[in-house]
């Protein structure tokens, strides 16, 4: 009886269809196979009732847990099924940041996003990079500042890819300071780490429109990304290679 209990929770620990069956038939034989009665002993009519009796429970018992596992497995296939969805909906598959449904559907809907700033990032003349270099390069430019981000920012952070070669950065519990030092570190980032692909090697500006909040939510979402819209703008406008913050 022990074997098959093991078996089950290996099963269902790994959740493998191949387990959870075999741990199944194992302890319906058991069940049943072991608490028949010897052929040719003698057994007095209380024990062979009782014998029975033992066996009917145990049968039931190998029966329940046949379905039991059954449900468990139909219940990690969809949940890995969800997962799977999940992450298909959610990410982008460029850069394999988050995407834009991601903020509307758990960041706005997130009441812990309070007190933080949201950043917007523009790649500088990259339509001149696809146009230079064709549209596989530009890809690699849009993942090459995608990994400049991860590797710049700061925990409790949610990175998505905004649109084409825009990104938004939203970071929650942080001053106004941490919203300077992190634009300045991308920027230095972006200068110390130039686009590099085979024997192709040129710098890549970025300019960005942050700006702080209270409480990201639906509310207050439009008015946010209008004013960090309006300040990137206003980066692009005095030059490119820049940021601009408003509190
Ligand atoms: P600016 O400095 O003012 O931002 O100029 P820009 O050239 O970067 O202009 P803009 O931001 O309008 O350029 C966006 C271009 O990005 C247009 C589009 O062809 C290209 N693009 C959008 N998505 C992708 C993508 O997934 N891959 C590639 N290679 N190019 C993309
Ligand atoms: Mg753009
Ligand atoms: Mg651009």
């Amino acid at each position: 009886f022990i074997l098959p209990f093991l078996m089950c929770y290996f099963a269902l620990k790994h959740g493998l269809r191949e387990f959870c069956l075999l741990a199944g038939l194992l302890t319906l034989i058991c069940t049943t196979y072991v608490s028949l009665p010897l052929a040719g002993e003698y057994w007095s009519e209380d024990q062979v009732y009782m014998l029975s009796r033992i066996s009917a429970y145990r049968l039931a018992l190998g029966s329940y847990l046949i379905i039991f596992l059954i449900v468990c497995e139909i219940y990690l296939n969809n949940k890995r099924l969800y997962q799977a969805y999940e992450r298909m909906m959610l990410s982008d598959e460029l850069t394999g940041l988050k995407n834009r449904r991601f903020v509307r559907e758990k960041v706005l809907t997130d009441p812990s996003y309070q007190n933080g700033f949201l950043l917007l990032l523009d790649i500088d003349d990259f339509k001149r990079v696809n146009d230079a270099h064709g549209h596989h390069i530009g890809d690699l430019v849009i993942q090459h500042i995608s990994a400049l981000l991860r590797e710049s920012s700061v925990s409790s952070k949610m990175i998505s890819r905004w649109g084409g070669e825009e990104f938004l950065v939203v970071v929650k519990h942080a001053s106004d300071a941490d919203c300077k030092a992190l634009c300045d570190r991308i920027m230095q980032r972006c200068r110390e780490q130039p686009f590099v692909y085979k024997d192709l090697q040129f710098p890549v500006n970025v300019s960005m429109g942050a700006a702080t909040f209270k409480q990201l939510d639906l509310n207050h979402y439009e008015a946010l990304i209008q004013k960090v819209d309006k300040n990137l703008y206003e980066a692009k406008a005095r030059g490119k290679n820049q940021y601009v913050f408003s509190a």
